[in-house]
């Protein structure tokens, strides 16, 4: 699942364009938030989107972390601003606390993510 802030919607994007290979790879489902799913579809991947972060989108995939459909959050998140819908936001990190879901809210520690699975990927491939 990918999400992020509207001040952090340029870092999502330039992260996904620094990781095109890995993000156009068939092998990943993806959805999304609504307005930042409809950024991302502007780079021609295909994703899902899911509600608009306010309108319950992020709580949306809370859920379907909870129904185990969901491996994997990156939610570049604005830590200087507050939301109007924080307690989603706080659902969502503590679905992935709960079901022990790999969940990156910066560039960095999403980059470390993608790294680790794309060497899992090909750990897999001998
Ligand atoms: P958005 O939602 O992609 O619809 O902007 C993100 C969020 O605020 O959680």
């Amino acid at each position: 699942a990918l999400i992020a802030h509207d001040d952090k919607k340029d870092a999502l994007i330039e992260f996904i364009i620094s990781n095109l290979t890995f993000f156009v790879s068939d092998k990943l489902e993806l959805i999304s938030t609504a307005t930042t799913g409809s950024k991302i579809q502007e780079l021609g991947l295909n994703i899902t989107c899911l509600n608009s972060g306010p309108m319950g989108g992020d709580v949306q995939i809370a859920s379907r972390v909870v129904e185990g459909k969901c491996d994997v959050v990156l939610f570049f998140r604005d830590p200087l601003k507050s939301h109007p819908h924080d307690t989603d936001i706080a659902s969502l990190l503590r679905a992935c606390d709960v079901y022990n879901i790999p969940i990156a809210t910066n560039p960095a520690s999403a980059d470390f993510l993608i790294r680790s699975i794309n060497a899992e990927i090909s750990a897999s491939a001998y």
